[in-house]
């Protein structure tokens, strides 16, 4: 059984006195969750906030990028001890944002995935096709050859530490959510891309899917077989709307 995840990904949102307000409504809209790894990442600047104020409540917390030297001169840049020494215990790496608007690149998602994994923190890696590559019907060779360039120096044992999120880019912030069918098939293939690697630890990666998710549409996601939890953007930056995605299908 692989356990859910729902990861909020609040991006450049929220300043730590707002983060102190919607932490305090997450701790009362999901005292109640049930059995559902509940992960918020907000923003460098009110990593501190969010985590004093949630720990002990099983919400965890995770950054949105890290650097993959462990200190330097690199100005502008946090890494993953400096997380660690937080509390943090997920990091966001590969973000589409992070790829598209900051060049982020295959290599530096390998060498970002190996500084999580060395720091113990697990690594959310996000993985997904642009509108163009999926009309191109490229969907699958773009998910494959992410995740191999992120994977391709990771043994059977660190992959169970690894979460995955497909994102598909067309989905990202547009409202337009994958049909659950259409998530399904890519994050299937996904997984079969694991087994071809690395067989049967492949069915104990949990792979969320991420893009436009809301309560109304996370019961139909997680119906799915391969689909293990959602990362999700503007839904987790109001408490009741990400308290109903981490409560998906009616659990308490
Ligand atoms: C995200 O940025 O990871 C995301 C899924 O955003 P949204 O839910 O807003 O589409």
């Amino acid at each position: 059984m692989r356990r859910p995840v729902i990861a909020g990904n609040w991006k450049m949102n929220m300043t730590p006195s707002e983060t102190k307000v919607l932490v305090n409504q997450l701790k009362t809209a999901l005292a109640d969750a049930g059995d559902v790894e509940i992960v918020v990442c907000p923003p460098f600047t009110a990593l501190a906030q969010a985590r004093g104020k949630l720990m002990g409540t099983g919400i965890q917390v995770g950054a949105q990028n890290l650097h993959w030297e462990e200190a330097g001169a690199y100005t502008g840049e946090i890494s993953a001890p400096m997380l660690t020494d937080l509390g943090c215990s997920h990091v966001i790496i590969g973000h589409s944002e992070r790829r598209t608007l900051f060049g982020e690149t295959d290599a530096d998602v390998q060498r970002k995935l190996h500084a999580a994994l060395s720091h113990s923190l697990t690594p959310i890696l996000c993985v997904g096709e642009t509108l163009e590559q999926r009309e191109e019907d490229v969907t699958r060779d773009v998910c494959r050859n992410q995740v191999e360039a992120a994977l391709a120096e990771i043994s059977a044992k660190d992959l169970a530490k690894i979460v995955i999120a497909y994102e598909p880019l067309w989905a990202i912030g547009t409202g337009r959510t994958a049909t659950p069918e259409d998530a399904q098939a890519v994050i299937g293939y996904i997984r079969q891309v694991l087994a071809e690697k690395f067989g049967d630890a492949a069915e104990h990666v949990r792979i969320l899917y991420g893009g436009s998710v809301k309560p109304e549409s996370i019961d139909g996601l997680m119906a799915q077989a391969d689909i293990d939890g959602a990362l999700v953007g503007g839904a987790s930056l109001k408490a009741d709307s990400f308290a109903g995605i981490v409560k998906f299908g009616g659990q308490e």
